[in-house]
Order: C-alpha cells, then sequence, then structure tokens
C-alpha cells in the first residue's frame, strides 16, 4: 500500500470509517490542541488527546485504522529512534508521529489526528504503555529496543515490564517485532512472537541482566570462547541470538549481507545503534537502507537534545541522560572537552539521588569537570568517592565564562536539561 500520504483514497477510507463520535472527537482534539499551542501551553498533545478520548474512548483505535503502523518503545533512544524511523519511511509518503515525545495515548491520539490521513504512522510509546497500544492500534511493526532501571525503578521491575511485553506480544500474533538481541532481558520478551528480527546495537550497560528472566540462572557473559558481546543463560537454553542487522564501524550490516554508510548529524556509535534500528523497520515496511538511510542525516536535534548553542565564543553542547544506561551512553557521546554536570532530583526526575552509584565516572577523570544543578552537592560526593576532580559553578552564565572558548558538553538529566535550555536563551 504505497499510496502517498493525503491522497484522496486513503482520506475517504479513514473518514467513511470513523464513526460520527470519532470524527466529533478527532475535531475537537484538533482544535484543543491548536488552543493550547495558541495559548502558549507546549505544543497541546496531551490536552488535545486527553479531551478526544473522553469523548471517544475508541478514538485512538479508529484513528489508528487504515494506517500501517510501527511502535518504537523501550527505557532508551526512543524518540531518537522514532524520529530516524519516521525519516526513513517518509520516503514513500507521509507519516504521522509524536515527534514531541508525548508517548502515552493521549499523545498518539493528538499526533494522529493533527496528521490527518496518512499511509504511515511512527510512534514512540512509553514502555509501559505498549500492552495497551498494541491492543488499541493494531500495528505491523514493534521495535523493542531495551529494559533497564529508570529512576529507582529496580530489576524485578524492569523483569516485571519484560513480562507484560511478552504477554502483549502472545495476545498479537501477526505483528513483526524487530529486536535487541544484545539485551537479555529483550529477547524474552520477544520470545513468545512470531516473527521477529533481531538486531545488534551493542549494549553497554548490562547491570540489569545478570540474572536469566526465564530461569532465574545467572547470565554468562565474556568467558572464555564467547564472543565480546555474546551471552547465554547457564541454566536455561535462553541465548543471545544470531542478527540480521548488526552496527560495523560507521555503518550498518543490513539483513542481505551489505554494508550501508550511515552519515548522522547526532553524536556516538549509539545513535549508529538507533539507525541501525530504524532502518531494520524500515525494511519491514519496503523500504531498504540505500533509500532510508540518507534522510537520516537530515536529523540535528530532537527537542533540543544534541543541539548545540554557541555562546560567548563556546560551542555547548546539550546531552540529555536520564538513567544510569544513558549516562554511560553521554559520556560516549561526549567528546573529550570541559564538561558540565547537572542533576535535579525534582518528580519529573525521581526523588532520589542514589542511582548516581549506579554511574561508573571515571571516564570523565582528565577532564575539566563542573557541576551544578539543584542536587550538585549529592553528585560532589559521588564524584570525590569515585576519584574524578570536579569544580562547583552553579550559575550557568558563570559556567560559560569558567571555560575556555571552545567546546563545552553538557549532560543533564530532565529538569536540569530544561533549566539549560532556559538559561540558554538567556545567555546572549
Ligand atoms: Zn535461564
Amino acid at each position: 500500500m504505497a499510496t502517498p500520504a493525503g491522497s484522496g483514497t486513503l482520506a475517504r477510507v479513514t473518514d467513511a470509517s470513523m464513526p460520527l463520535r470519532a470524527k466529533v472527537a478527532s475535531t475537537v482534539s484538533r482544535t484543543a490542541a491548536a488552543l493550547s499551542r495558541a495559548a502558549g501551553r507546549g505544543d497541546g498533545s496531551v490536552i488535545g488527546g486527553w479531551i478526544g478520548l473522553k469523548i471517544d474512548p475508541d478514538l485512538l483505535s479508529h484513528l489508528a485504522t487504515g494506517r500501517r503502523i510501527a511502535l518504537i518503545s523501550g527505557t532508551n533512544g526512543k524518540t531518537t529512534t522514532t524520529r530516524f524511523t519516521a525519516a526513513a519511511i517518509s520516503v514513500r509518503g507521509r507519516v504521522a508521529t509524536n515527534s514531541f515525545g508525548a508517548n502515552m495515548p493521549t499523545g498518539h491520539t493528538s499526533a494522529l489526528a493533527k496528521a490527518g490521513a496518512t499511509a504511515f504512522a511512527v510512534l514512540e510509546v512509553d514502555e509501559h504503555y505498549l500492552p495497551q497500544v498494541m491492543t488499541a492500534v493494531h500495528p505491523e511493526v514493534v521495535a523493542l529496543l531495551n529494559l533497564s532501571r529508570d529512576q529507582l525503578d529496580r530489576a524485578k521491575e524492569v523483569a516485571m515490564m519484560a513480562d507484560l511485553w511478552r504477554q502483549a506480544l502472545q495476545r498479537e500474533p501477526a505483528v513483526r517485532v524487530v529486536a535487541n538481541a544484545d539485551d537479555p532481558m529483550v529477547v524474552w520478551a520477544a520470545s513468545t512472537a512470531r516473527h521477529v528480527t533481531w538486531f545488534s546495537a551493542g549494549q553497554r550497560w548490562t547491570d540489569d541482566s545478570w540474572v536469566c528472566p526465564a530461569c532465574g540462572a545467572h547470565i554468562r557473559r565474556g568467558e572464555d570462547g564467547m564472543a565480546d558481546n555474546d551471552w547465554a543463560c547457564a541454566g536455561c537454553d535462553l541465548r543471545r541470538p544470531d542478527p540480521q542487522w548488526t552496527v560495523e564501524d560507521d555503518g550498518v550490516i543490513a539483513d542481505d549481507g551489505r554494508w550501508h554508510q550511515v552519515r548522522l548529524q547526532l553524536p556516538g556509535r549509539v545513535n549508529v545503534g538507533n539507525a541501525a534500528t530504524a532502518l531494520a523497520v524500515a525494511a519491514a515496511f519496503g523500504v531498504r537502507p540505500e533509500h532510508a538511510a540518507p534522510p537520516l542525516a537530515a536529523v540535528a536535534s530532537i527537542a533540543g537534545r544534541y543541539a548545540v548553542v554557541d555562546r560567548h565564543g563556546r560551542r555547548v553542547r546539550l546531552l540529555l541522560a536520564k538513567n544510569p544506561a544513558s549516562w554511560l551512553e553521554a559520556f560516549e557521546m561526549a567528546d573529550d572537552a570541559p564538561t558540565l554536570l547537572a542533576i535535579n532530583a525534582r518528580d519529573p526526575d525521581g526523588l532520589d539521588t542514589s542511582w548516581l552509584y549506579d554511574v561508573d565516572f571515571a571516564p570523565l577523570r582528565g577532564r575539566d569537570v563542573i557541576i551544578s544543578g539543584d542536587r550538585a552537592y549529592d553528585l560532589a560526593v559521588r564524584l570525590d568517592v569515585n576519584e574524578v576532580p570536579f569544580r562547583h559553578v552553579p550559575l550557568f552564565a558563570d559556567i560559560v565564562r569558567a571555560v575556555p572558548p571552545g567546546p563545552l558538553e553538557v549532560i543533564a538529566n530532565y529538569t536540569a536539561f530544561q533549566d539549560i535550555r532556559a538559561e540558554l536563551d538567556r545567555v546572549v
């Protein structure tokens, strides 16, 4: 179904198949979102979707009808992978997507209502909502990226999450799953699916998968005779499947064995991994890597993440890191340059900062490290224990002046990141 988006055929199909209540709900949802935007209250996707779903609880299902849909879920990388996937598939027609990261059903409803008729939709889904959204939209493809502790969720909860995914996939046998072969939790979750394409993007974080989710035995890694990224359960037959898509140098080996260079503006091997996932999903929609890869180079920043801003000759680059696995990734992305670490512990961040002890800050030794944020003192204690020298500079305007002209890497958790974005608007 290569119908170009907005074409008469698809628009007619979508409208005709929608009950009156759904049409009204969809219109009201779009209007509410537009009013919210006009009032300067964000992009309005949450409120618009919320109102639409109040009028018609099945609105998301109605809006999904007639579209080919991919859902992208996991603890880390889903916003970037969603953006890459939407860019890759857009070579075949318009794609509806929740590009502002509103990744719950209200956000999905709003994104589909706003986009109007499109042949395709690529939706980022909060991992807790994946089963519910799968039931509502009957996706063609589901991409499972990774599962790790987020805020203070512990390993037990990670395994529970994997089990929810497992059950959801069992209920949707037709769905094609694109899943991470390097993450034992994801492999176990995907093992109930009938059609799985495995990718390997390299997994730095392994602290949430020491124990097999299937049998409780330990997961073997790095033993004699095992390849670097291989793993296998010591007690049952859960083991790393052979991936069809792998990252190799600055490119991706596709399922036909051919290597494709991936040129990205976003930094780090992690993002090449996200690109590999996006290319595997695009291939499931019939877009081969030679067509799907070039649009990825146009993605420059995502809701401020990876944005580079010049201030007083300092090239400030913003990296968001919200849980231990993503801090490790950020250290890998950041260049060897003065580095600001900013930590808050407000509601969206999680109130407990003990996760700082899950992160090894040793890669920052030898860099000029500056700390700030509401919980800079927690970070100070952690860095001291980790033997990483640092300076505490509370105000962002002072931080910019405290480093020489050139690059300044900023790694911050959620609300600290938002604070710094706001500050950057002021530092002129
Ligand atoms: Zn096992």
